[in-house]
């Protein structure tokens, strides 16, 4: 059945994001490394970082698994060598969340005093590009290490960026957003799941879909990361992404 399932994802044909998701890879290199040559480069970041809030705010954090250039990074040029192991429960715990994203704060604030005093002009848009090139550069060292070493995935349960889309999530939900346009994982046959845990081998951040959609209809999981991979691969064909109220 595997075969069959992985034969039908290689010939059928990607959609956008799949697409995108396949060689974001490329930005990621390309600010990172490239940013160390030409900072300006830096300066995509914050409209990435506008894109992605905008996003969450509907979608919650579906820009993590359909657009994200670190995720990409982690999936497309890590997964290969990573070890796959369970991710530890520490490493997903709200500490280390809140503290990755305290540092990485101070860090950009510190350096965005620091440049706004010592530049000027045409110097400040590199000073400023420079700050999130290193971010970036960070992101892809620290991230690509635990990929390696853990699971593909394991950076985004500390990443700020995850930890941002998670707040505006939030706001999307109380302001009545989220309702009307996030998608989330459910069964497109209530009787069509046999329970064989696929879905779960298969998802990046360790979840388990078909557990939670037999507890609650839809896959309520704020760190669910809409990559379909679970779609994907479930051999009964069984699950989709649906809109809560249809
Ligand atoms: S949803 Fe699909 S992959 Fe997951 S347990 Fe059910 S049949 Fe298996
Ligand atoms: S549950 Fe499915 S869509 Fe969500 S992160 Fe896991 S594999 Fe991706």
């Amino acid at each position: 059945m595997e075969k069959a399932g992985s034969i039908a994802i290689k010939n059928k044909s990607l959609t956008f994001s799949e697409r995108f998701q396949r060689y974001a890879w490329i930005l990621a290199l390309l600010i990172a490394i490239g940013g160390q040559f030409l900072p300006h480069l830096g300066l995509l970041v914050p409209v990435i970082m506008l894109i992605l809030m905008v996003m969450s705010l509907h979608k919650g954090k579906y820009w993590c698994g359909n657009y994200c250039p670190h995720g990409s990074f982690f999936d497309h040029l890590i997964k290969p060598w990573s070890k796959k192991l369970t991710i530890p429960k520490v490493l997903r715990s709200k500490a280390v969340m809140l503290t990755v994203l305290a540092i990485f704060m101070t860090m950009i604030v510190y350096r965005f005093i620091h440049v706004m005093n010592a530049m000027d002009g045409m110097n400040r848009f590199a000073g400023l590009g420079s700050i999130f090139v290193n971010i970036y550069l960070m992101v892809l060292i620290l991230g690509g290490l635990l990929a390696l070493l853990v699971s593909p995935r394991t950076w985004c349960f500390a990443c700020p960026m995850g930890t941002i889309q998670s707040f505006f999530h939030t706001v999307g939900k109380q302001i009545g957003i989220t309702q009307k346009k996030e998608q989330k994982i459910a069964f497109r046959h209530p009787d069509g799941c046999h329970s064989c845990g696929k879905c779960e081998k298969v998802c990046p951040v360790q979840l388990s879909p078909y557990k939670g959609i037999i507890d609650t209809q839809l896959f309520d999981n704020a760190y669910c990361i809409k990559c379909k991979t679970c779609i994907q691969h479930c051999p009964s064909r069984t699950l989709c992404l649906r809109l809560q109220n249809e």
